[in-house]
């Protein structure tokens, strides 16, 4: 069976890397009937914090990436959070000693700064000595006893260590170049390397996908699982996402929560298509991606070896595409919280109902939906002054005077039209031009700044219709003044 996994911790924003890995993790779990499981690595007591947890959940569900397993769901190989895992891993750290794979080191951090200090001196590469490697059992007793909290160290091979990744081929280290590392810390919890060989081999995942920064642990994960005659999963690197000046996005250097990215407007289809083509492309050179596109098309083979860049511009044309695309109604739903931030806007019947016809003439025009509390607020707000600068600027060829003139006929013209519709009102201000002998493109560029109180709006007569007769009567008599 496949088991997939993700482990984030909760010591900071769940950000796009974490939740690039999570959808990679999700598909191909997906296309192959398998699992995907959550679990959360929460061995970092100092830096744990609940909301970051469960902003994780959150982030996971907005995105709609649902797992299988997990701390809120519970399975067959919980606990799943790793602070709930303690015992386990002490059993096989006692396991590992009796063996005589893992011991007992008392060294001293200054002892240990010591060693390293003087093998940088002879230009040899810090490494732990195994001072401790053979210490009697007398002397590890009367250690314990004396009160000293030893740390316990894995006894690393004489032997080269080498896995098949899924995505660079066959990877080896040198055994020698590594020394004996740390699997419990003095405080008594396990490092992540040996939490996590544990529970990747306990809770039985066969495909470990995550970013390349891991590939030296996957060595040292590589050495526990064998120690204990464990199943060794499949291992995936993925390249990093890199922030704009080339560093790696993390949660140590703030990273944006993937909630974040909700708030500024950006639809999850679009986030989703996005960070799907960060790291892997299909193949065919079709960008627009749902999720069945991603899940049929999936695989290792297409997952690229070179770090990506995060390119806002790319996600933003992703989310115009998006909105585009999406349901008048619940491109509406998901636009009323932005809306209800402004102090225009009121939830009413009315309101609600006039949003509809906003949204049609504004979904071709904006990228983000934050965008709708800017680009609404005429429909809802009346001018209140007017720029006779914008009007001088924009409305050549023709005085102040004629164009007070021009706005009242216009607004007589208007006041007879019962039939308050774009089509009507095009028609009989085109007509209306004929009459006088005045180019349209000048009548309605003073209009649409009259109406509006900008140069730049969605198609005139549309705007005219949504904002109805009174109003607009209302906007072009002030602005005449
Ligand atoms: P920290 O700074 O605390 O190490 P982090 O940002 O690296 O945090 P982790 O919790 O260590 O986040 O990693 C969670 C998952 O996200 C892992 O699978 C890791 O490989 C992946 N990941 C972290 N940073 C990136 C990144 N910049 N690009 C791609 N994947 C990343
Ligand atoms: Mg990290």
């Amino acid at each position: 069976e496949i088991r997939v996994r993700i482990a984030p911790s909760p010591t900071g924003n769940f950000h796009v890397g974490t939740a690039r890995n999570s959808l990679y993790n999700y598909i191909f779990a997906r296309k192959n009937n398998g699992k995907f499981i959550l679990r959360i690595d929460d061995t970092d007591m100092r830096r744990n914090s609940e909301e970051s947890e469960k902003g994780i959940y959150e982030g996971l569900k907005w995105l709609g990436l649902d797992w299988d397993e997990g701390p809120d769901v519970g399975g067959p190989y919980g606990p799943y959070r790793q602070s709930e895992r303690i015992e386990i891993y002490q059993k096989y750290i006692d396991y590992l000693i009796d063996k005589g794979d893992a011991y007992y080191c008392f060294c001293t951090e200054e002892e240990l700064e010591m060693e390293r200090k003087e093998q940088i001196a002879k230009k040899q590469p810090p490494k732990y000595s195994g001072k401790c490697r053979n210490l009697t059992m007398e002397e590890i007793d009367r250690k314990l006893k004396s009160g000293l909290k030893p740390t316990v160290r894995f006894k690393v091979p004489n032997k080269i260590i080498s896995f098949n990744d899924g995505v660079r081929g066959e990877l080896k280290w040198d055994g020698n170049l590594i020394g004996d590392f740390v699997i419990r810390k003095s405080d008594g919890l396990p490092t992540y390397n040996f939490a996590t060989a544990i529970d990747d081999w306990k809770m039985k995942i066969s495909h470990v996908l995550r970013s390349q920064e891991h590939i030296p642990n996957t060595f040292l994960q590589i050495l526990i699982l064998e120690a204990l005659d464990a199943e060794i999963p499949q291992y995936v690197h993925l390249p990093l996402l890199l922030n704009e000046d080339r560093s790696k996005i993390s949660k140590r250097d703030g990273a944006l929560y993937i909630g974040e990215y909700k708030e500024m407007g950006y639809l999850k289809e679009a986030v989703l298509n996005f960070i799907a083509l960060l790291g892997w492309n299909p193949g065919d050179g079709e960008e627009i991606l749902s999720i069945e596109d991603m899940i049929n098309k999936f695989s290792f083979d297409r997952i690229n070896n070179s770090n990506v860049v995060f390119d806002f511009k790319k996600l933003e044309w992703f989310n115009g595409i998006y909105i585009r695309r999406k349901d008048i109604k619940e491109l509406v739903d998901l636009s009323v919280p932005f809306l209800m931030e402004t102090d225009y806007f009121k939830m009413n019947e009315e309101n609600y109902k006039k949003l509809f016809s906003i949204m049609r003439v504004e979904q071709e025009r904006i990228k983000r939906l934050d965008e709708v509390k800017e680009a609404f607020k005429m429909f809802f707000v009346e001018p209140s002054e007017y720029d006779i600068n914008l009007i001088k600027e924009n409305v050549k060829k023709i005085e102040v005077k004629d164009m007070v003139f021009l706005l009242e006929k216009t607004i007589e013209e208007l006041k007879m039209e019962d039939n308050w519709h774009a089509e009507e009102l095009e028609k009989r201000m085109r007509d209306f031009c004929d009459r006088i002998g005045t180019k349209t493109k000048i009548l309605f560029m003073l209009l649409r700044i009259a109406e509006t109180g900008s140069k730049v709006s969605p198609p005139l007569f549309d705007t005219f219709e949504i904002i109805g007769k009174d109003s607009t009567i209302r906007r072009l008599t002030n602005c005449k003044k």
